[in-house]
């Protein structure tokens, strides 16, 4: 199917076609974890549902950077070709500047990948909506979980789901799976009883926006100390530029006049950058005050969750949509082996594959560094992701979910 005729399936399904009362797997959220795990279930000949509460074609709270394993994803599912057909400039380099130090690294060309991306979400989750449309998934959009239905007969398995749509009609489907790919805050989580079984200690929070104009070549990554910063290119000709605190001074620093409190924290770091802002027309601030990160139970009976509904990490090492793509793989792969062993290995899978960046995470967003220290951190941070991206190509299924053909972009 094109994806043009994908995207009216997408948007039309709310209120217009009434979803089955019945399917193989039901997915809640239609964003990079829930979009992608649909995707590949439809692409392997999964009945697939998507519901959402939100809207299609929509931004969320993200500064949106793919790291190497998110876009060896987006490549083997055929989906990249669409991202870069929507304009999003490839990054061919990351500059560190500690301090008035600078480091320049190329992105090597290696494992299908020349250039890493930072689609606006509007665009990534988007594609991945359309392409789980075009392998056959419904996706219904205003559509709020409310409940899950259980069995009374077999231990508490989940059945399936309660949602309420736009109208506030009520529907119940039932399904083998119920997937929460809701975020952060995920009611599947919540109503399933998922236990929090390692969490964070640190916490940063973060200011961004989006101008034209500036002048960025590649990721570019401020740190001081007790401070970091961001520029990172992305579609429309505009730069998402960030600057983050520890999670505590998010009042202080931020809560009273956001747009002061983000140019004198730049200023301090990026003073090229802050200057070129400075002369610019005010945008829209997007704020995070933090969240601890966290390794939830990611499965029990005829349940499963993925991307930050599981497993969420500071955003300061932007890794949690490379992480949602790799585990919406090695989620979709449990599912179809069809067993609630299977979904256990997927957690361990999973677990075994964050760890490291999860604990560099927490080290680099602690601020517990100097301008010397924090250089080894990014090294084992980089370590980590090369580790990653090693694990992620021997663990690939090409002959079920990659589409040679590519997804046409808009
Ligand atoms: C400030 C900030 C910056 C970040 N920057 C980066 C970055 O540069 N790079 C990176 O890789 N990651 C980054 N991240 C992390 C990244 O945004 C998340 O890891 C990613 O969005 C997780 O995707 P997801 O699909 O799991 O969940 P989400 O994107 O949160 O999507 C969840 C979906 O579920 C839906 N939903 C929720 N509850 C219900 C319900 N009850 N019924 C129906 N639908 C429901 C929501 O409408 C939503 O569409 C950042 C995060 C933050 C906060």
């Amino acid at each position: 199917m094109q994806a043009s005729r994908a995207s009216e399936r997408a948007r039309g399904c709310a209120g217009a076609k009434p979803p089955a009362s019945e399917y193989d797997v039901v997915v809640i959220g239609a964003r990079c974890a829930g979009a992608a795990t649909a995707m590949l279930l439809a692409r392997a000949g999964h009945r697939v549902l998507v519901l959402d509460r939100g809207r299609y074609g929509t931004d969320t709270l993200s500064t949106h950077a793919l790291m190497r394993g998110a876009v060896i994803q987006l490549h083997r599912w055929g989906i990249l070709p669409a991202v870069i057909a929507a304009g999003t400039p490839p990054v061919r380099q990351a500059t560190f500047f500690y301090g008035g130090e600078s480091l320049s690294l190329p992105i090597a060309a290696r494992d299908g990948v020349d250039a890493l991306y930072a689609p606006r979400r509007y665009v990534l989750d988007r594609l991945l909506v359309d392409a789980a449309v075009a392998a056959g998934a419904d996706v219904v959009y205003g559509a709020r979980l409310k409940e899950l239905n259980r069995s009374a007969t077999a231990r508490g398995r989940i059945t399936g789901v309660v949602f309420e749509d736009e109208s506030g009609d009520v529907h119940r489907v039932t399904s083998r799976v119920v997937v929460g790919a809701d975020g952060l805050h995920s009611t599947v989580a919540r109503l399933a009883g998922a236990e929090v079984y390692r969490a964070g200690q640190h916490t940063t929070a973060t200011m961004y926006g989006h101008w034209t104009g500036l002048d960025v070549t590649g990721y570019q990554w401020y740190f001081e100390s007790g401070l970091a910063a961001g520029a990172i290119p992305t579609n429309a000709g505009e730069a998402c530029v960030f600057v983050t605190v520890p999670g505590q001074a998010f009042t202080r620093v931020f809560a009273h006049q956001p747009d002061t409190g983000f140019l004198e924290v730049l200023s301090q770091m990026a003073p090229d950058l802050a200057g070129q802002i400075a002369h610019t027309s005010p945008v829209r601030l997007q704020g995070f005050a933090g969240h601890p990160g966290f390794f939830r139970r990611a499965h029990g009976p005829g349940w499963a969750l993925v991307g930050d509904a599981g497993y969420f990490k500071d955003p300061l090492t932007s890794h949690g949509i490379t992480d949602a793509l790799r585990d919406a793989e090695l989620l979709a792969t449990a599912i179809g082996q069809g067993s609630d062993t299977a979904l256990a290995d997927y957690q361990e899978q999973r677990d075994a594959a964050s760890l490291d960046v999860f604990e560099a995470t927490e080290a680099i967003a602690s601020f517990n560094w100097n301008l010397t220290t924090v250089r080894p951190l990014h090294e084992a941070l980089s370590r980590a992701m090369s580790r990653e991206v090693k694990q992620l190509l021997q663990t690939s299924a090409p002959g079920l979910f990659h589409n040679e053909r590519s997804i046409s972009g808009p």
